[in-house]
Formats: C-alpha cells, structure tokens, sequence
C-alpha cells in the first residue's frame, strides 16, 4: 500500500496482563468500552461451575446449596472490589443501566439530584420531576467541582444526590470524583458513581473516594452478559419499594382481608425478586477477582497502548478527536473522533469489512455530550467514531486501525457501500 506507516512508539508485553477469549480469531475489537470480551480465567471458571449451577436460596439440593453459597459470597467479592464499607449493601442486577433504576427507584421522595447533562443515558435519564438539575459539563475539571457545588447550593432542604460517571464513554476522560464527592460532602448530599468504564480500568474504592454507591456491568468487566451490581449505603434501599414484585424479594405474604400482606425482605434480595442470574453472578465475581489481583499490569498494558493508538492517530490528515476538558486528562483508553470528509457509519463499515476492526459509530448513547463535543471541534454532525481499547487489545489492532484511517483518507471515500435497514453495508 502506498501509505507510509507512522514510527510509533513501542508497547512492552506484560506477562500478568490476564487474557481473553477470541484473540486468536483476527478480528480487532477496538470496542471494550461496548462489551469485553470475557478472561479466559472466567471462561474457565465457569465451566467448572456449570454442572453445579441450581436456584440459590430455594433448595436443600446439594447443587442448590453451592449455588446459594457462590451466589452471597461473590457479594463479599464485590464489596471488595468496590472498597466498600462493611455496612454497604450489594444487588445484583442485570447492568449498570439496571442498577442505576434501582438507585433511581430507592431515592426518598423529594431527593435532589444533580447532574450533568454529558452522562451516559443510563446515568441521565432513570432521573424523573422537578427537582433534578441536569447541569451543562464545564471545559475543566475544576469548574466542573465548582458546577456542582452551586448547583447543590441552589437546592431546597432535603435529601441531595449527585450521580456522576467514573470515565466518560466517549472520551475515555476521567471526572474529578473525589472533588466532586468532597463538594457533595460539603452540602450534606449523596454521591453515586456510574462505574461502568472506570471500574474495567482502575481500582475504585467508595471508602477512599468518599462515594455512597457504584454501579458496575459484568459485561464491561471481562465477563459475560447479564449480571451487574449496585454497590452502597444500605438504608436508602432498605426503606424502598421492592424493584421487582415477586419471590425471593419476600418473607412472608398471607391473605389480608380480600388484598394480600406482604413482609417484604430487608436486605439485598428486597430487589432480587425472581430467579438471579447464578452463572452470570459468579463469572462478574470471578472477573472482578482477576482483574483487582492485575491492576499495575492492566494500567500499564493500557497507558502504552493508549499512547500509541493517540500519536497514530494524530498522523491520519483531518482528524479531531472530541474531548470533554480542556488541557492534559487522565483517561482511560477509549478515543472518539471525527474524520473530516467521511460519514462515522461509513468508516465504521469499511473499518469493519475491509480490515476486520470493530469499532463504534453513532452518539454512544450519550447523545448531549457527542453533539456538543462535535460542535466545539469546529465540524457540523451528531456522530463520531469511537475507538476503545483493553485487554484483548494488541500493538498491530492499533496499527492495523492507524494504517487503515490513512488509507481510507488517501482513497477518499470510493468504495461502494449503501445503507441497508440502517446500517452502512459493502
Ligand atoms: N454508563 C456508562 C458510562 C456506559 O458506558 C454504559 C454502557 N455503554 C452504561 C452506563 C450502561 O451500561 P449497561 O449497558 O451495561 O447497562
């Protein structure tokens, strides 16, 4: 190809770097910030599990029993994960999304909230009535405190919630949450972290951090789908309406009259009702063990492979990449862009069938903070690209996506694809 590749820089392989499933298959899934691919470590482990898998908390079976005893020990599993205080409660639920209803659905009447408008829609939108404070993001991390702490100023008596995410989904960037915790301690208000793109890359700790709740997504952890949690102050979730009616969630339901009579349960299983999600639990607990044993190697693997993927990048001609804070950020390795010439979904689709890379097109279900990122790169559009890297990610994923943006911008956009039921397709 007549495309000169960039010298970048090198990335040295870590052996303790735990690793994934699929890596032999060619395919570079620059999309970990969407879905991980699950550790080989928890591919394992549940395979083992798998024939003693039953309903946990209903059976004198044998399997019932190991089922129930993985089941309420992988909550101590996340309570460590977490950093959380031995009085904080663990739900499981089936995502971060899931989990942020619950905490939506357990806040007292009249609570609060205050947040900004860039968050995930998961963390932005579960918010209902008047008193929730959908704030614009500020340019620097500092204003953002500052953001916050007027708003909470501006609040009536009462209980205050501040929800904010770890790192943000599109940028990658990491928000100011100690700051942000410190300004919400300050006003007597709660603070809830939305943990799905922080918690598969830095340790969080709600004792260190000063933080009341995390919400967290196995499938973002290097497990598979379907089992989340929300992680915090327990009286709150105590003193709510069960998430879901049903069995488990109760400890006793009589005939009251012509109504019924329900003593609901007071801990976690208050919002469990229904049969949990076992296998899924144990590999998010599995997953969160292996990952917590690897931090210094897993940060190591992404900083070097982060840098490389952005001075590759800063080589393809008409590239912006999109950035929540003015100035140096700490971040975690998820990049959006847009390329000026081409539409995002194009990209995406010759990206994918041409070159065999995945990586995101669209306004990443946060649709406020990409539309307005776009805009102060100095291009019109409500889309962008996103690459976003982890453990399955390698040094030639990151070449191999470099070469291919600078031979789609040499070519220009000659090749024929259409939109077919929505999707650009060769
Ligand atoms: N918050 C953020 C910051 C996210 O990136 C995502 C997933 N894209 C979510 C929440 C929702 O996670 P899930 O789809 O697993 O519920």
């Amino acid at each position: 190809d007549r495309v000169a590749a960039p010298t970048l820089p090198a990335v040295t392989a870590t052996a303790t770097v735990p690793l994934v499933t699929g890596g032999a298959l060619g395919y570079a899934n620059l999309d970990h910030a969407a879905s991980a691919p699950c550790l080989e470590d928890v591919r394992r482990a549940v395979d083992e599990f798998l024939p003693y898998y039953a309903s946990v908390h209903r059976g004198a079976g044998f399997a019932s029993q190991v089922s129930t005893k993985v089941y309420e020990r992988t909550r101590d599993v996340l309570r460590r994960f977490a950093g959380a205080r031995l009085s904080d409660a663990v739900v499981f639920t089936r995502n971060t999304t899931d989990a942020l209803n619950l905490l939506a659905r357990s806040v007292p009447r009249h609570t609060s909230v205050v947040l900004f408008d860039t968050e995930h829609h998961a963390a932005l939108l579960p918010w209902r009535g008047p008193n929730v404070h959908r704030i614009p993001l500020p340019a620097t991390r500092l204003a953002a405190v500052s953001a916050v702490d007027s708003a909470l100023r501006a609040c009536p008596e009462g209980p205050r919630l501040v929800v904010v995410t770890g790192a943000s989904n599109v940028t990658g960037e990491l928000l100011p949450v100690a700051e942000i915790a410190a300004a919400a301690r300050r006003h007597g208000a709660r603070i809830a972290l939305d943990g799905a793109q922080l918690a598969p890359h830095r340790p969080i700790s709600l004792r260190e951090l000063d933080v009341d709740y995390v919400a967290l997504s196995g499938h973002k952890l290097y497990a598979p789908f379907g089992a989340g949690a929300l992680v915090g102050r327990a009286d709150w979730l105590r003193a709510a309406d069960p998430y879901l009616a049903g069995g488990g969630a109760t400890k006793a339901v009589r005939r009251d009259g012509d109504g019924i009579g329900v003593a609901w349960q007071s801990g976690a299983e208050r919002h469990e009702a229904g049969s949990p999600n076992t296998v899924g639990v144990y590999a998010l607990g599995v997953a969160c063990e292996r990952l917590a044993a690897s931090w210094d190697a897993v940060a190591e693997h992404e900083r070097a492979l982060l840098e490389r993927l952005r001075r590759g990048l800063a080589t393809v001609p008409g590239l912006a990449e999109l950035r929540l804070f003015d100035g140096a950020a700490e971040r975690v390795g998820t990049v959006s862009f847009v390329l000026d010439g081409f539409d995002p979904g194009w990209v995406a689709a010759v990206l994918s069938a041409e070159y065999g890379i995945g990586v995101r097109d669209g306004a990443f279900c946060a649709h406020i903070a990409v539309r307005r990122l776009v805009r102060r790169t100095g291009r019109e559009g409500q889309q962008a690209l996103r690459v976003s890297l982890g453990l399955g990610t390698t040094t030639e994923h990151v070449d191999r996506l470099v070469t291919a943006l600078r031979q789609i911008v040499a070519r220009g956009a000659r090749w024929t694809y259409a939109v077919v039921d929505g999707r650009w397709a060769p």
